[in-house]
């Protein structure tokens, strides 16, 4: 299987060329040509497979140029339980009748990124072996906080690799801000930017079309790639534990062999729901896909209406990790809905640089809105909704989870469907505490707490021990102390990749 670019002026290349590249050099994103498929005969063996069994499987799939025992010391270095606190390391959880959760947050950093961040560095070094590379992979990152810190566990001491995360100053929360200055690792660099986060990811992606700063840092030995949703390497690992997922409920007897579910997914990049849709494609019986979104309703918007418009006011919630406006991921699913037709999507994405906004046409809509469906919570509703899961289900969610919630249940409100359904999880609670703790026991109850006592408290008030990677997170040293302001981040990446 070969992979290809969305905007259709690259000549296919391997899996390992792909995710090497991270984006084509004719500005479009790669996707596989040919998928493979998982039949219904094939599935139900695969019932309840343990999950690195299961990843071993989906991987085979689409890392075509990639032999079983490379696949396999990929997938045992990352789903491990040093990595993951729950044995089946994407847990599903039954909240009533034909409604499930499925937690994806029960590795190193309480966010999903952790699934393609975990193994995508082994994924690296070795398509730049395979592909008869010699240079180490410097990995920049601009965060707004999850991706960082997953990125940052991910890639540390991986051999081959130097990973630089820009975070903006003012711009974290306390856990996120400590989860990445105390972070270990020798090839690993942490810098403030004075600045908000637009500011940090601009001067990040300048470094990626500054080409005397590329050759000159290929002199001193590595080149510079990206750990963002762009890469095919990060789409693909989410592709599995939504077949794990499935084959859970199949195997505990909530679902019957070929049974289509819905699952609704918290959206901000459109990585997430890009790899349900993904699994569909190769034989996952999904009826629905519920994208939730908060108040940055760019893609709710699209899906109701074909229009894509980012021509709006940005805001700032209490779902950070989902506040934002342009869903580069978006383009791969207008390639597979107009039949891979590379012409109109160079057409769209340009009128989006040029104008903000795209129609796709009636055809592709079609398609789209028969599969997609979706809605969006403000913060208010985001928090009633964590207030009740608590009271109704005794069930703790965090802020991204609680939209998905949300959306839910105006879904089932509108169109009284009986799919059974799977809410992906994409936070833990504890990450997202002080809204958590403020939603349940009111705002007295954070006064003057700082969100590593709410940590404990959160802890005592629900009997639920704090996830190890949030743990004793304020006693740890400080490691990373650097702040720069944002003209400085190319003078900081020369510095710190050819002077060390
Ligand atoms: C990144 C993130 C999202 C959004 O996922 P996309 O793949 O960008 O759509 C949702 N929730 C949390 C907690 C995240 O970290």
């Amino acid at each position: 299987m070969l992979y290809e670019s969305t905007r259709g002026k690259t000549e296919p290349v391997t899996s390992a060329q792909a995710i090497k590249m991270g984006i084509a050099p004719d500005g479009g994103l790669f996707v596989p040509d040919k998928p493979g498929q998982i039949t219904k005969e094939r599935m139900l063996k695969m019932a309840g497979a343990p999950y690195p069994q299961l990843a071993q499987a989906i991987l085979e799939l689409f890392l075509t140029d990639f032999s079983t025992p490379e696949i396999t010391s990929c997938v045992t270095s990352a789903y491990n339980k040093d990595k993951f606190d729950a044995p089946a390391i994407a847990p599903v959880t039954k909240l009533g009748p034909g409604l499930f959760i499925l937690e994806l947050w029960h590795g190193p950093t309480c966010a999903f990124k952790d699934f393609a961040l975990q193994i995508l560095p082994h994924l690296f070094t070795r398509a730049v072996v395979k592909t008869g590379g010699t240079e180490k992979i410097a990995i920049l990152v601009a965060t707004s906080g999850d991706t960082g810190k997953a990125a940052l566990e991910g890639f540390k001491d991986v051999p081959g690799t130097k990973t630089i995360v820009f975070y903006p100053a003012q711009g974290v929360s306390e856990v996120q801000k400590h989860q990445m200055i105390t972070q270990e690792g020798g090839n690993v660099h942490v810098v403030a930017v004075r600045g908000n986060f637009d500011q940090a990811q601009q001067g990040v992606k300048e470094i990626f079309g500054n080409v005397n700063l590329t050759e000159e840092v290929r002199r001193c030995g590595y080149y510079f790639s990206s750990a963002n949703s762009i890469n095919w390497g990060r789409l693909l690992p989410q592709i599995i534990y939504y077949f794990f997922a499935y084959l859970d409920l199949l195997a505990k007897g909530e679902l019957m062999a070929g049974e289509e579910i819905n699952f609704v997914v918290p959206t901000g990049n459109f990585g997430n729901i890009l790899a349900a849709f993904y699994a569909r494609q190769i034989g996952l019986p999904v009826h629905r896909l519920i994208l939730a979104a908060n108040k940055n309703n760019v893609l709710t918007d699209f899906i109701r209406t074909g229009v894509y418009d980012r021509n709006r006011a940005f805001f700032k919630t209490l779902s950070p990790s989902m506040d934002i406006l342009v869903s580069s991921n978006l383009e791969r699913l207008l390639f597979a809905c107009t039949g891979r037709d590379s012409e109109k999507i160079t057409a769209w994405m340009e009128e989006l640089e040029v104008k903000g906004r795209y129609r796709v046409d009636p055809a592709a809509y079609a398609k789209i809105s028969e599969l997609f469906w979706s809605d969006y919570a403000d913060d208010i509703k985001t928090m009633l909704v964590i207030r009740d899961t608590y009271r109704n289900y005794g069930y703790l969610v965090d802020t991204h989870t609680a939209v998905g919630k949300y959306v839910l249940d105006c879904y089932l409100q509108i169109t009284g469907d009986h799919h059974k359904t799977v809410i992906t999880s994409t936070a833990s609670p504890f990450k997202f505490n002080q809204s958590v703790v403020q939603a349940i026991w009111g705002k007295a109850a954070t006064r003057q707490k700082s969100e590593f006592a709410l940590l404990e408290f959160l802890s005592q008030k629900t009997g639920l021990p704090i996830p190890p990677g949030l743990k004793d997170l304020n006693a740890k040293p400080v490691r990373h102390t650097l702040t720069i302001n944002p003209e400085g981040i190319s003078w900081t990446v020369r510095k710190i990749l050819c002077q060390s």
